[in-house]
């Protein structure tokens, strides 16, 4: 075919070799390494002068598969695929960054990214400067002669602040900064980062890719030369990921695009029955009118994503009471799933912070994080609401 297929095609069609069988599907490559023929052909492939696979901690043909379906979908050039969102994240700071560099991070990311840049970076020598998500004069203000890298995530977590990509993009362009953008909420098919000029994009695959809450699994695409520094990082320090779940998430590509359509569309019309609900003060949804951000969510997502959050009237024993009112939502500590899971940060994930703390990072007394599942949306609506009525004060 002379058309270039489209990126959801791509995503269902891109196949490694067949192999003598003539499988329909991609089998499972479980092996830990590949033979050779030939000294000459292992000192090639050794060289970098062919594509090989040596090893799987460097390359394997189910892992290769999901990057390039990754990459067809990101509009990417290149990508390596770890065991978890975390190490993509981590790989992707620790391969480009050096004692004396200084990474402009916003202050609203994933708390392991959080504990990860405020904790761990300053003890290689990395500096680092937090900058809350929409002031562009703080973002201006961070920038400092060893800039190097701009990271940052939007929709965010679990406040769901819209950041604006173009102008991050512009931003990162003019003072000549890696942007690195975990694009874990949003997934490819909402919203592509290298479109508004981000350099890299990283995701936990282990939400909404797979979808399923089967695997763990992390990927980082972008730029062919900055992957391949990754690449090399990463060869060598092994957060590679491992092939079955590579199987298994390729597999959930395929679906990624009918998958987000049905939890962006449960997500609004949960979102839209909340609204007028007696017993919370407000719900938040990127594609719901009255968020902060409504107009730059629109402009940069081609839909609202599957998570939502409102606050609960009675703060945190409400939270509390809740979680323990829910008959179908599940509560645990996930997000992407095909079921609906309910989280009370402040009871929870939060709960070892300080009042004032929880504030700072925009978690307050009654939020609650809804991930929509893909239940038939009048169940998810009933359990919510039910257990709304029995746990406001
Ligand atoms: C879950 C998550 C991560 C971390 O991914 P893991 O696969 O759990 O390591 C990073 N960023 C965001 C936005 C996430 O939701």
């Amino acid at each position: 075919m002379s058309k270039k297929l489209d990126p959801v095609t791509q995503a269902i069609r891109i196949q490694s070799q067949k192999t003598q069988q003539q499988e329909h599907s991609t089998p499972l490559y479980l092996t830990s390494s590949f033979t050779f023929d030939e000294a000459e052909a292992m000192r090639a492939a050794f060289a970098d002068e062919t594509d090989d696979n040596i090893y799987s901690r460097f390359s394997n043909p189910n892992v290769d598969e999901f990057i390039a379906k990754m990459c067809a979908l990101e509009g990417a050039d290149a990508g390596f695929a770890t065991s978890t969102g975390m190490s993509a994240i981590f790989s992707s700071m620790f391969a480009l960054l050096s004692k004396g560099d200084h990474l402009i991070c916003c202050s609203s990311v994933f708390g392991s990214t959080f504990t990860m840049v405020t904790k761990y970076l300053s003890r290689f020598g990395i500096e680092s400067t937090l900058v809350p998500a929409n002031d562009n004069a703080a973002w201006e203000a961070a920038v400092k002669p060893n800039s190097k890298m701009v990271y940052l995530e939007t929709p965010t977590n679990p406040q769901l602040e819209v950041l604006d990509l173009e102008w991050i993009g512009q931003f990162s362009k003019k003072h000549g900064l890696i942007l690195n953008v975990d694009n874990c909420f949003a997934t490819p098919l909402l919203q592509r980062p290298i479109d508004f000029g981000a350099d890299l994009v990283v995701h936990s695959a282990t939400k909404w890719i797979d979808g399923q809450g089967r695997v763990l699994g992390g990927v980082i695409v972008g730029r062919a030369d900055l992957i391949k520094d990754i690449y090399l990082f990463c060869r060598n320090t092994g957060p590679s990921m491992s092939p079955f779940n590579a199987w298994v998430l390729s597999k959930s590509l395929e679906t990624l695009d009918v998958r987000m359509q049905r939890h962006c569309d449960n997500a609004l019309k949960i979102a839209e029955t909340l609204q007028g609900n007696p017993n919370i003060s407000w719900v938040k949804y990127p594609f719901l009118k009255g968020h902060p951000q409504y107009d730059i969510a629109k402009k940069q997502m081609k839909l609202g994503g599957g998570v939502l959050c409102f606050e609960i009237k009675g703060g945190l024993e409400a939270g509390r009471k809740f979680l323990d009112a829910l008959e179908m939502l599940s509560v645990t500590a996930n997000l992407g799933d095909t079921r609906s899971i309910a989280s009370h940060p402040a009871s929870t994930t939060h709960s070892r912070l300080s009042d004032a703390e929880r504030l700072s990072v925009g978690i307050t007394p009654g939020l609650i994080r809804i991930s929509v599942g893909l239940e038939k949306v009048e169940d998810t609506i009933a359990d919510i609401t039910q257990a709304l009525e029995k746990s406001s004060l």
